[in-house]
């Protein structure tokens, strides 16, 4: 029954909805988002290839106006 090769999943919840809070665009207030990726270069100085990398990191954009959201952002930028 227990795979140890399966990948860990986040606790199912009951979550109670009336306790979170709808995420809005900081810029347009819609409150719609899709999935989009931002693109980090890793130089070749600091590749352990000693290639130019290129890093895909997958953030939300607003539907609407495609704003990211300050906290949809990785930490550290
Ligand atoms: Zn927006």
């Amino acid at each position: 029954m227990n795979n140890p090769h399966h990948t860990p999943q986040p606790p199912q919840m009951n979550i109670d909805f009336s306790q979170t809070t709808a995420e809005k665009c900081e810029h347009c207030e819609n409150e719609t988002f899709v999935q989009v990726y931002q693109m980090r270069k890793l130089s070749a100085l600091l590749s352990p290839t000693g290639q130019e990398t290129m890093i895909p990191i997958q953030v939300f954009a607003c539907v609407k106006c495609g704003h990211i959201n300050e906290g949809f952002l990785p930490k550290g930028e």
